[in-house]
């Protein structure tokens, strides 16, 4: 393996931090390590036998749909500016396009034929181990802000979380919903909501080795509904069909207006969780990541999770913490490198071939991937009215430039690939691709089919 677990002792934490604050953090991480092993953690497990818990946190952010390209310092210039003191990955490649089966990359640190959840709507299985249950067992104290329903309780993500805040305040057509606890059907929150309960976890959170996740939803569709009006992927729908599709020039330029203040309002919020984390003086990994990425309109599509498009699957990473020293690192990297990296900063041990620790010296290694599975044959409404088929598995590969989709039948060569370096390939990627589908063969993890989740994922686009 290229990499090995950086391990955090005492002694180096304080004078290789983030950069700020550094007299705070030395002063207090003294106190911290005087107390030797802390109240209420279990530092044995798999952290390293009889040694005292390291006083430390790790702060795992998913920006769901936030594109590559979205971040840059014109768009995004508070978190940019922020991921300039760690390392960023300009490669990040999403293990899918689509919200539950990358999460349950990350979490379980399996690929998505292995761990069986490839489309929304799926349960993780109880048996996979998570990411949340192995620091939970290594004695973190867990808790979980989600942003969506896809993330909710119902599909197995909470598990190992000691709390779990997947209460949503915004109703299918993105408007706000009076209030959860009156039974209003809500799906979603933006991150003003998001943040201001990061924030509060934060607080509440007292054991000296702590692990926070929270889920950011806004640049996710519906568009632009930070107040000033919103559009859905259905209004879109409803345009294209019933219109004629004559408006949908003007809908796209409202559609790219709309994702991008919805980028901005994360980028103002994920500034405000990001100073509190670099002002505390718990020693603190901060390791972000988007699920995937958004169509807007390129080849005639808007959304995700159909398609393995380059603005569907590269996706911005960055770690912050101790030791991470600034750097822009062009190597592709994927999901389950996220995975891994959480694992390496908490110290436990990595399982080979399942992820590199984001903070040590990366080899090149190729990324794979896949889109949405479907139930059955799906028909998909292109900006122009054309409808398309969808079927069957797709897979890809990242190995060095090159980037390759496709299955046992048929494999292509995308993002400007060489044709002769498919030729090469070709039969490799087949073969590769016929194994990934041979594994997922009867590991489909099981649907979630009550009302409440059918409404759900009509009302966020993943099911009509
Ligand atoms: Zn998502």
């Amino acid at each position: 393996m290229p990499t090995s677990p950086v391990r955090v002792p005492c002694a180096f934490a304080p004078c290789q931090a983030l950069g700020h604050g550094s007299v705070t953090l030395a002063a207090s991480l003294v106190l911290l390590c005087a107390c030797g092993r802390a109240p209420g953690g279990d530092a044995g497990g798999d952290a390293g036998g009889d040694a005292p818990a390291t006083p430390q946190r790790i702060v795992l952010i998913s920006l769901d749909t936030l594109r590559a390209d979205r971040f840059t310092p014109e768009r995004m210039p508070r978190t940019v500016a922020r991921a300039r003191h760690g390392r960023r990955f300009t490669r990040h490649y999403a293990a899918t396009s689509t919200t539950q089966p990358t999460h349950a990359v990350v979490f379980t640190g399996l690929p998505p034929w292995e761990n069986g959840v490839t489309r929304n709507g799926q349960r993780l299985a109880p048996e996979r181990v998570t990411l949340a249950e192995r620091l939970h067992q290594a004695g973190f104290e867990t808790r979980a802000v989600v942003a969506s329903y896809p993330l909710s309780p119902p599909f197995g993500f909470d598990q190992g979380f000691d709390h779990y805040e997947a209460d949503f305040s915004r109703s299918r057509e993105g408007s706000a919903v009076p209030g959860n606890a009156q039974g209003g059907p809500s799906f979603y929150s933006l991150a003003p909501a998001v943040t201001a309960k990061a924030l509060a976890a934060l607080d509440a959170m007292h054991a000296p080795r702590q692990f926070l996740f929270v889920h950011y939803f806004d640049a996710h569709e519906p568009y632009g509904d930070d107040g000033a009006g919103s559009i859905s992927l259905a209004q879109i729908e409803r345009v294209i069909r019933e219109e004629g599709g004559e408006d949908v020039a003007a809908l796209l330029t409202e559609i790219l207006a709309g994702y991008d203040r919805d980028v901005a309002t994360l980028d103002r919020c994920l500034d405000r969780l990001l100073a509190r984390l670099e002002e505390d003086p718990l020693p603190t990994f901060v390791v972000v990541f988007a699920d995937h990425g958004e169509s807007l309109g390129e080849g005639g599509i808007i959304g995700h999770g159909k398609d393995l498009c380059a603005e569907q699957i590269r996706v911005p990473c960055f770690v912050l913490g101790p030791g991470v020293e600034p750097e822009q690192v062009e190597t592709p990297v994927g999901s389950l490198d996220v995975h891994a990296t959480v694992l390496a900063c908490a110290g436990l041990p990595e399982v080979p071939g399942r992820g590199r620790d984001l903070r040590a010296e990366l080899f090149p290694q190729p990324i794979s991937g896949m889109r949405r599975t479907f139930i059955r044959p799906y028909t998909d409404l292109c900006l122009d009215g054309e409808e398309r088929h969808l079927a069957g598995l797709r897979f890809y590969l990242v190995d060095g430039e090159d980037l390759f989709v496709g299955n046992a039948g048929a494999v292509e060569a995308m993002h400007g690939t060489p044709a002769e370096r498919l030729a090469l390939r070709a039969e490799d990627l087949r073969e590769r691709f016929g194994r990934y589908a041979a594994e997922l063969e009867g590991r489909d993890a099981r649907e979630v089919d009550d009302r409440m989740t059918r409404s759900a994922m009509r009302a966020l686009g993943y099911a009509r």
